[in-house]
């Protein structure tokens, strides 16, 4: 039978687990302590657990901690991008940006904003055109414990020059609310104020919009903040980007969001990516004022990262501020986020995608470790 992990036991399945072997809830809880507040990562580490059930840990359960097989920093050293080697072999990318850090991050002082950009899938259903995990297609859905270890990893990162995780995004390798109750089972995990304690406002999810996922979040009044990848205002042109938008046309979409907006009572963020011609002209910022005039609503504009599948390139940070512009004038807040780390390719899924091409790699490795066997 194969082990059970602990990771991706929430709290009440890891008290069950115990119960079932006669142990009490103070030992769930010691046990929870070590994984999350401790964050040991062997059994026999934990030593203020009992030897008998240490002993039974060690037998029947496993803590699957992912390899490093990659490491990467943007040149500025505001971005640090890893591949994380799962049990199976299968690769994903866990990020650490120093979002809207101090200038001059890298001097050793903590910086206030640092964010882990996590992953939910290996590649993704989606497949957006511009994205390099859209191009590589699905592979599988990550179990809760797999996306719980990158957060982990990334506290223990944090941890060496004394921050803790504090902001996390759901925006690195696949499509979160394709894969929802592993998702919020993670959610749960980091977010148990006895562990990591993430705080949930400053967890946000990105979704290319899964209207029924949306609902659901509203409906179960999941205390997250929600960004919904939009990139095209009419269905025409939504649909040349985003296949999923012919499965959920943009009145479906905006249903829901407002729906969200209504149960949740909270704005959501509408990421649009700019890419140079093709969704960046007034016209098109005219047609999304119109789409999102009177919502609660703010809109992150990025800058497409180039793609090997893709020959789009980025709008230009003039055309970026007639954009935004145009979208002042509907009363819409807006953010041209950076685009930080480009030259790591440090895009969504684009560190995998160039290490499955070495002759794309271009000597961008800054380390590359061999992952455990
Ligand atoms: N699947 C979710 C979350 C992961 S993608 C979603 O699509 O929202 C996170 C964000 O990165 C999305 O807004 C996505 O559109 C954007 N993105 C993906 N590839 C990109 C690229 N090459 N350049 C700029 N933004 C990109
Ligand atoms: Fe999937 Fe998001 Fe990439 Fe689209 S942008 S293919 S939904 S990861």
């Amino acid at each position: 039978m194969k082990p059970i992990n602990l990771y991706d036991l929430d709290k009440e399945a890891l008290i069950a687990l115990l119960a079932e072997w006669g142990y009490g809830r103070f030992h769930a809880a010691l046990l929870w302590e070590n994984l999350y507040r401790r964050h040991l990562t062997a059994v026999t580490d934990m030593t203020d657990l009992r030897p008998d059930l240490r002993q039974r840990l060690q037998a029947q359960t496993t803590l699957s901690v992912p390899a490093i097989a990659a490491v990467n920093d943007s040149s500025d050293g505001r971005t640090r991008k890893y591949l994380l080697q799962l049990a199976d072999g299968q690769t994903i990318e866990t990020v650490l940006m120093d979002f809207e850090g101090r200038e001059g991050a890298g001097d050793g002082r903590p910086s206030p904003r640092a964010t882990a950009c996590i992953s939910t899938q290996v590649g993704c259903a989606m497949g957006c055109v511009f994205c390099a995990t859209g191009q590589m297609g699905f592979t599988r859905h990550l179990t809760p414990g797999e996306i719980v270890v990158q957060a982990l990893h990334v506290q223990r990162v944090l941890a060496g020059r004394g921050e803790s995780l504090r902001n996390m995004v759901l925006m690195g390798m696949g499509e979160p609310l394709h894969n929802y109750d592993h998702t919020m089972a993670a959610l749960a995990i980091l977010t148990d104020h006895k562990g990591l304690a993430v705080a949930p406002k400053h967890i946000t999810l990105s979704t290319v919009g899964v209207v029924p996922g949306i609902r659901r979040l509203a409906d179960e009044q999941r205390p997250y903040r929600l960004a919904v990848s939009l990139h095209g205002a009419t269905d025409a042109e939504r649909q040349a980007l985003v296949p999923p938008a012919k499965r959920w046309p943009l009145a479906e979409l905006m249903d829901a969001c407002r729906y969200y907006v209504t149960q949740r009572k909270r704005r959501i963020f509408f990421e649009w990516t700019l890419i140079a011609g093709q969704n960046d002209t007034p016209q098109q910022a005219h047609a999304l004022g119109q789409l999102l005039h009177g919502m609660a609503a703010h809109v992150n504009l990025i800058p497409l990262n180039p793609t090997v599948g893709y020959d789009g390139t980025p709008t230009g940070a003039t055309a970026a501020r007639r954009f935004q512009q145009i979208l002042a004038d509907y009363g819409l807040p807006s953010t041209v986020r950076q685009r930080r780390g480009i030259d790591i390719a440090a895009g969504c899924g684009q560190l995998k995608a160039a290490r499955n091409d070495d002759a794309r790699n271009n000597g961008i490795w800054q380390r590359i470790e061999k992952p455990k066997a």
